[in-house]
């Protein structure tokens, strides 16, 4: 294993990339909540990651996708999200760190008070980011999104217009370039239980727009690992999703320049622990919160990390999980939201 590893660092030295986080970021062992599950959970703390105090998994795509951002001398670097979006706060950091402009993109799915802006919305007005923000008016999800793009194509013509240089970094940062963040950090974790000798039976994370997933997939791929990656759906994935995140997998191995595959059975996504939707709170999650920070005083967030965790208690309680199995959690961050609005967070305390 140990040669595996050191060959995909390799690989994944040959490509460009920039320092903005802290790694590793911290393997923790849940020693309380380990003894009440009966199953030993290991916290991987991506919550961690930085840059600001209020890190999360995209910074580890962001050093990919920054880099080649520079590569291609942009000056002004625009992604999408939602209103309260995680990535789109993190892109914000990334390039005032780079100097580059944030332009962000944001669908408002609850109806945001831009003059009283909360949690990572709150974030991006002080970070400084241009925000383009367009309410849903009664459509869906999908059809805003086309709307957003194109007043999103709209303003990027008249920035170029301009002379500046303006760099695309599609929702969640999931495409090849990002996915290989998340490549890195499954050798990270591999690396980390071959040190201490142990082995890993499970790796349970939130998945959205997937590209998470994917980086995890061909890392696992890569290293010829065992370990099952239990996948909990937030409600955005839909029609096509695993073949999407399937290509995006092969992509990432395709820059890798490997010949490995992934496959249908390498992918186990759970899509019934986001109960409403994506943004909205589920009694479930909600739950989660409260039992992590009252057993081990962890924050987690109730739209990604809140719903996998419950998922995770969920199959532990079915016995789905094995006792005495030994689970990853990763921890992807998010916790601004439990600053966000009320719609967001729910039924907390
Ligand atoms: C974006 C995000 C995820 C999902 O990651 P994807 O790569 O989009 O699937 C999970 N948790 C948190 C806190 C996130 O912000």
């Amino acid at each position: 294993m140990m040669n595996r590893i050191k060959e995909a660092r390799s690989l994944l030295k040959k490509i460009p990339k920039v320092k903005l986080g802290f790694f590793p970021t911290p393997l923790q062992r849940l020693d309380r909540l380990s003894e009440e599950m009966g199953v030993e959970i290991y916290l991987k703390r991506d919550d961690l990651t930085g840059i600001s105090q209020f890190g999360g998994n995209k910074i580890r795509k962001l050093e990919y996708l920054m880099a080649d951002a520079v590569k291609e001398n942009a000056d002004t670097v625009y992604t999408y999200g939602a209103s309260q979006s995680n990535h789109a706060m993190q892109t914000a950091t990334a390039c005032n760190r780079m100097g580059l402009h944030p332009l962000l993109f944001l669908t408002d799915i609850i109806g945001s008070d831009l003059s009283h802006p909360e949690g990572n919305l709150l974030l991006d007005r002080i970070l400084g980011a241009e925000i383009h923000l367009e309410p849903l008016l009664g459509d869906s999800l999908k059809d805003t999104s086309i709307r957003v793009h194109r007043k999103a194509k709209e303003r990027i013509a008249s920035l170029e217009k301009e002379g500046r240089r303006c760099y695309e970094i599609p929702m969640g940062g999931a495409n090849a370039i990002g996915s290989l963040g998340f490549v890195e950090a499954f050798v990270e974790v591999a690396e980390e239980f071959l040190l201490r000798g142990l082995k890993a039976d499970y790796l349970y994370h939130a998945t959205g727009t997937g590209g998470t997933l994917a980086g995890l997939i061909a890392g696992k791929k890569l290293l010829g690992s065992e370990i099952r990656i239990m996948s909990i759906g937030v409600g955005i994935g839909g029609d096509g999703y695993k073949e999407k995140v399937m290509k995006l997998a092969d992509e990432a191995l395709d820059l890798l320049e490997r010949e490995e595959r992934v496959h249908e059975e390498d992918f186990e996504v759970f899509e019934d622990y986001y109960g409403k939707g994506y943004e909205v709170p589920s009694e479930e999650g909600s739950k989660a919160i409260r039992l992590l920070a009252r057993t081990e005083g962890i924050f987690l967030d109730p739209v990604y990390t809140a719903k996998a965790f419950s998922g995770m208690l969920d199959h532990i309680e079915k016995g789905i999980i094995e006792k005495g199995s030994r689970v990853i959690f990763w921890h992807t961050g998010g916790a601004t939201a439990l600053f966000a609005e009320r719609e967001i967070l729910g039924d907390i305390y």
